[in-house]
């Protein structure tokens, strides 16, 4: 079996693969394993009930959502059992059930799992055996070319262009979701200098403290944002200029996200008895992507599997843990590829 992706998606396929007595090969177009888990905050949840995954996720598809959710437990339960260190054992979020690992620990203890995990060998460059044999497309996504194409900032690994999904549907598979939806955040916008380790620290959640502005100062968005604020990052990338300014009361001065916006070398001024902020979409991952089943395996193309962001339809419309639907898709994936 041979697995395209160093990220959670393709590492949790390759540890399980190895678990059931296959020898898995992961081919990681990037220099370090990881993919985006290693920059995030890693925590891996569900909602605590399935309607409220549906309601939250309503464009989503049914079918995948029951796997994603219903082996979310034994899934995790799994993950722990490998050992890497867990900083928290619950999520401060009542709606949610989950666990928070640090992020260097769980990508260790997933490469020592995997066992043969080869770098700067990517999808497009490397010959793979399919379809005598398996594979599995855990490339992550395509927010890096989706950045790229609309003039956003990039917050995620830096590999994940779409290689998968390219693969996939030169084969012949369909897509699931919606391939304009993101998972983003707003973060100081150019010329601050934002490093891959600030990704979570400089992001600019502000929830209904904040007045949204257009660069031609219009309010643009009228509501409260949803409690993951990825609803505003979107409405941001359809400004003008994909940027915005996010105006809130000048008691902020010394909050660390104002410190850290003007640290990182952002804009920041005060007019009118309010702190204005300049920020800009960041896009962390895609959430359409390829079709697959409830079994991972990519709609209509024998022995091909899909996992993690590679996979549209888990979350659209709304939000939910893009680790978890990579741990359980990963799973499911390796699982059946070696049936
Ligand atoms: C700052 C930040 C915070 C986040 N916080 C959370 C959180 O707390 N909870 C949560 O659930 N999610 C969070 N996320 C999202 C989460 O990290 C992703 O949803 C998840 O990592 C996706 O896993 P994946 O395996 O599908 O993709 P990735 O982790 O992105 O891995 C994909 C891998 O594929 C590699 N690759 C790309 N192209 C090729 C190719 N052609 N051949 C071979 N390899 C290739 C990439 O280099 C990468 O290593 C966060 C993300 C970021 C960036």
């Amino acid at each position: 079996m041979v697995i395209a992706g160093a990220g959670m998606a393709g590492l949790c396929a390759a540890a399980l693969a190895r678990e059931l007595g296959a020898e898995p090969v992961v081919l990681e177009k990037g220099s370090r394993p990881g993919g985006s888990m290693l920059l995030s905050s890693c925590v891996v949840w569900r909602y605590q009930t399935f309607q409220d995954f549906r309601a939250e996720c309503p464009g989503g598809d049914e079918q995948l959502q029951r796997t994603v959710f219903d082996g979310f437990d034994q899934a995790l339960d799994w993950l722990v059992s490998l050992g890497p260190e867990v900083v928290w054992e619950e999520t401060p979020n009542p709606r949610t059930t989950g666990k928070r690992f640090d992020a260097h620990s769980l990508t260790e203890t997933l490469v020592r799992a995997a066992g043969d995990v080869r770098f700067g060998q990517g999808l497009r460059t490397v010959p793979v055996a399919w379809p005598d044999e398996p594979l599995v497309l855990a490339t992550g996504g395509f927010a890096v070319r989706y950045a790229r194409e609309h003039g956003l900032l990039v917050r995620c690994n830096p590999w994940s262009e779409g290689d998968g999904l390219d693969f996939a549907r030169a084969h012949g598979a369909t897509t699931a979701g919606d391939l304009d939806e993101f998972y983003g955040r707003a973060m100081p916008a150019p010329p601050a200098r934002i490093g891959a380790e600030d990704f979570v620290r400089l992001s600019q959640l502000w929830d209904g403290e904040a007045r949204f502005l257009n660069e031609r100062g219009d309010e643009f968005f009228n509501r409260p944002p949803a409690w993951h604020e990825s609803d505003l990052a979107q409405a941001i990338a359809r400004q003008p200029g994909g940027t915005a300014w996010f105006a809130v009361p000048p008691e902020y001065r010394d909050d660390p996200r104002v410190v850290g916006l003007r640290e990182a070398g952002g804009t920041v001024y005060e007019e009118d008895g309010e702190l204005h902020l300049h920020v800009a979409a960041a896009v962390t991952a895609t959430q359409g992507g390829i079709n697959v089943g409830p079994d991972a395996q990519v709609e209509g193309v024998d022995g091909l599997f899909a996992a993690g962001a590679d996979v549209g339809g888990v979350s659209t419309g709304g939000y939910s843990s893009g680790l978890a639907a990579a741990l359980v898709l990963g799973r499911t994936a390796a699982e059946n590829a070696l049936r």
